[in-house]
């Protein structure tokens, strides 16, 4: 079955066509969340999806972000928070399972414990041969009895364990996904949110060097136009391993937007994160990219801006310093990298 990325683009544009006045009728903000459900809702994808929304535009007024943020969460994210909640429920079981067992072996013991106290008193009391050999026979019983339950207990300890680290690995996946650009997968806007507060946040307590690069393909619309999407996306693709390439570290690569990188750079200069944007250029300048079929087409150019961060600084204000650098590139003529010092130049 053909993927959502495989829809031919005069195609995509009719439904575009269709959803945009829709939309705007219903006084929806066309933001992406939004649009992908009036989306699903013109191309009549899911039907739940379909009779909610009729639903409420039969309502009049019934798009506050609110309801539009509920119909894309349970729509888009379900799955997302199926898994989550899957996960939940099996580490409930797991624990009670565990502490249910303990609970069992915990009175297995004592009555063990009374079992050895009784014998105690038996035997203080002259037992006869026949007494003893009772005695021997009860001990050997309940030991018995308790080495299988401590057996059955070690058993079922053993398989939680083994459930709990598979947990461990769907959390892990979970959340790795959650940081994780699936197009290029390098990392997304929001590791690269939280890897710039946690950086930004290193860098004014200890006063370190903290750099910024914002990188942008060059005419990539065009690129799109002449190529269709899907090379398009190949080539995000091929620009991301590239740079993913040159980072190492603690260096953080992320896709920040639709053809746009960033690289936060901790504990380097501003000559250091230009050396690392002019390589970064130079090698994508001189790669030609192939497409899915392996056939080569046209090589990419990117433009870069760097800012350094000054200590305790907004995080928008850092970036809209990289961005003006960025900007600065793309007007000098692309192609080329522009940090603050050449910025000031010009
Ligand atoms: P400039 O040199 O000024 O950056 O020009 P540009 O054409 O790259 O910039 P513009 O912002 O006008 O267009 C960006 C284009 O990037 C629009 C869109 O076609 C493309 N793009 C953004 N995200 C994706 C994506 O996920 N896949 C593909 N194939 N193209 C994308
Ligand atoms: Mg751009
Ligand atoms: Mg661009």
């Amino acid at each position: 079955m053909p993927t959502q990325f495989e829809i031919p683009l005069d195609e995509s544009v009719q439904i575009l066509k269709r959803v945009l006045p829709l939309m705007s009728q219903q006084r929806v903000p066309t933001i992406p969340q939004n649009y992908a459900v009036w989306y699903d809702y013109v191309t009549k994808k899911n039907d739940d999806l379909a009779a909610e929304v009729e639903a409420l535009i039969d309502k009049g007024d019934g798009f506050d972000p609110t309801s539009c943020q509920t119909i894309y969460e349970k729509y888009f994210l379900a799955e997302l928070h199926a898994e989550v909640d899957g996960i939940q429920g099996a580490v409930r079981v797991a624990v009670e399972t565990v502490l249910q067992e303990l609970g069992g072996l915990g009175d297995e013991i004592s009555h063990f414990s009374g079992v050895l106290d009784d014998c105690g008193e038996s035997l203080k009391n002259n037992p006869t041969q026949e007494d003893l050999n009772k005695l021997v026979l009860e001990l050997a019983k309940e030991t018995a009895r308790t080495r299988v339950r401590s057996q059955e207990v070690e058993g079922s300890l053993t398989s939680m364990a083994t459930e709990l680290t598979d947990l461990r690995a769907q959390v892990d996946r979970l959340s790795r996904d959650s940081r994780t650009d699936s197009l290029t997968g390098v990392a997304n806007r929001r590791a690269f949110d939280q890897a710039m507060k946690r950086m930004t946040d290193e860098a004014s307590a200890d006063d370190s060097d903290l750099c910024l690069i914002l990188a942008d393909i060059d005419h990539f619309k065009s690129f799109n136009d002449t190529h269709g999407h899907l090379v398009g996306d190949a080539v995000l693709r091929f620009v991301a391993q590239e740079m993913e390439q040159c980072v190492k570290g603690r260096d953080l690569l992320a896709r920040y937007g639709g053809e746009e990188f960033a690289i936060l750079l901790p504990n380097t200069p501003l000559d250091g994160a230009v050396m690392l944007a002019e390589s970064i250029r130079a090698i994508i300048e001189a790669q030609v990219p192939k497409d899915a079929e392996g056939n080569e087409v046209d090589n990419v150019t990117l433009s870069l801006g760097i800012a350094q961060f000054n200590r305790g600084e907004d995080i928008p204000a850092f970036i809209e310093r990289a961005d003006e650098c960025l900007y600065a590139a793309k007007a000098n003529g692309r192609n080329q990298v522009m940090s603050e010092t050449d910025f000031a130049k010009h």
